[in-house]
């Protein structure tokens, strides 16, 4: 099959990629040129796990095209997928500017009758009103279908080519049955293709942001009230997590959810519900719980160290939003950079993929260390937000070493309190019980 994908961010270069991999011909259009002129050149704007090979392999075969000429990509197409971005406005309701005007370079350049399918996030009722703007000059040439994107970015090729569902919202048989032939290969392995109405479909994305994001802030919050009594969360998680009902899937403390989805999403939600005169009370305080816990590394930090960190210096592990990406947008690491800063530390930060992103919005505010270890020389503290595999298992005697106090707050629970407390560690993980010290906390 012939597909267009407009807007080529995380979502439209794996949805366009994956689409080339089992045999179409893709061409990718943005607006970007500057994008479209890398992407030529084989170079990606974004990390993602085993994309770059497939994006090269495609291209070379000649299914994998980029361009920034819409008309031209269109006219062979006869399905088009729009994947761009759906950003928060200024009152938390999703801004379409992009989406609308995808719609009207369509209605202005597609010179035969299209499926249009929005993978974007959108608001529940976005796809009726995409076909009536698609068909304003009373002609029927177009119709919508809504498939919302399920994937994770740091994981998003494996579950493209390998999704738990595949979700569209059509109104036609025929738009079904071609959405069925495209996603087939991808659902050998027997996980469902859903079919609903646009609405549903719609409706359907923003609920599971929604309910994931809620698991987090319960989670947070739970864990919050462990410190302050004594409980630990991570003991307190297994007695829970083995209740079948409630699983322990998504149920990690941490320093809140950040990325381009959870934070935009559950916000675009309520303002749907206060819209529609259903607001909502728990997904906004989802959203508050998660705006407080975004604070709780600077608060450890300040803890231990004061109030005034001017001549103190904090490593800091992890930037990004999750591992596996070098995706920054709304990350809780961000937060914790800037309260470090207004507090008077100097901060030196190590991210395996995300430097270039941070850098572009600190600039020489910070220090940028070329690995983990070396982020920690003479250090008054280790903050480690994202768990980054190659934090998992450090060397601990060279960290402690390297350290001018043997202080580490640690955002993702990577490591065991006691034995941090007998190597020399004070250790402050998110939930924990705290261990007092078996060795003097002193840097060797
Ligand atoms: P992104 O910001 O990475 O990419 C959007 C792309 O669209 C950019 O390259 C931009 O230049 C392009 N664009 C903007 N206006 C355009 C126009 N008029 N014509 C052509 N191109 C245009 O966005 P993303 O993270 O891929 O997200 C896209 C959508 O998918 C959003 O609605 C998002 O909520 C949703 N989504 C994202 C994820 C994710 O993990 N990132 C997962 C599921 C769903």
């Amino acid at each position: 099959m012939r597909i267009t994908v407009i807007g080529v961010g995380y979502v439209g270069l794996v949805t366009g990629t994956c689409l080339a991999e089992s045999g179409n011909e893709v061409t990718c259009v943005d607006i970007d040129q500057n994008r479209i002129e890398r992407l030529r050149r084989g170079v990606l704007p974004i990390y993602e796990p085993g994309l770059e090979e497939m994006v090269h392999r495609n291209g070379a075969e000649g299914r994998l095209r980029f361009s920034t000429d819409l008309g031209a990509a269109l006219e062979n197409s006869s399905v088009v997928f729009i994947a761009v971005g759906t950003p928060q406005s200024e009152t938390g309701a999703s801004d379409l500017s992009a989406l609308w005007s995808v719609a009207k370079a369509i209605r202005g350049q597609a010179a035969h009758g299209l499926l249009v399918v929005i993978k974007s996030t959108v608001p529940v009722g976005t796809n009726r009103e995409l076909e009536e703007r698609l068909n304003r000059n009373g002609q029927f040439l177009f119709e919508t279908a809504s498939n919302p994107e399920f994937l994770k970015e740091g994981h998003a090729v494996e579950d493209f080519l390998r999704p738990d569902r595949v979700v569209v919202g059509t109104r036609t048989p025929e738009a079904t049955r071609l959405l069925h032939a495209l996603y087939a290969p991808f659902l050998r392995n027997g996980k469902p293709f859903l079919v609903m109405s646009p609405e549903s479909a719609e409706m359907t994305k923003y609920v599971a942001n929604a309910m994931l994001a809620t698991k987090i802030s319960f989670i947070n919050e739970m864990a919050n009230f462990c410190e302050k009594c004594g409980a630990d969360i991570n003991d307190v998680r297994q007695g829970m997590g083995h209740d079948s009902r409630i699983g322990f899937q998504f149920l990690f403390p941490g320093a809140g959810y950040g990325g381009s989805c959870f934070p935009k999403d559950v916000r675009s939600l309520i303002a749907q519900m206060g819209k529609a005169g259903e607001p909502s009370t728990l997904l906004r305080a989802v959203d508050e719980v998660n705006e407080q816990q975004k604070g709780v590394l600077l608060a450890k930090v300040r803890e231990q160290l004061g109030d005034n960190l001017a001549g103190k210096s904090v490593a800091v592990w992890g930037l990004a939003f999750k591992p596996n990406t070098d995706d920054i947008r709304e990350a809780p690491a961000l937060v914790l950079l800037r309260g470090l800063l207004a507090a008077g530390a100097k901060v030196r930060v190590y991210d395996p993929k995300a430097m270039d992103n941070v850098r572009e919005v600190f600039g020489d505010e910070l220090e940028y260390a070329l690995s983990a270890p070396s982020a920690l020389k003479g250090c008054d503290a280790l903050v480690i937000a994202t768990e980054w595999p190659e934090f998992r298992n450090p060397d601990f005697e060279t960290m402690r070493r390297s350290l001018r106090q043997p202080f580490v707050v640690d955002g993702r629970n990577l490591y065991d309190p006691e034995q941090m407390a007998r190597m020399g560690f004070v250790y402050s993980g998110i939930g924990q019980r705290k261990v007092p010290l078996s060795r003097p906390a002193q840097a060797a």
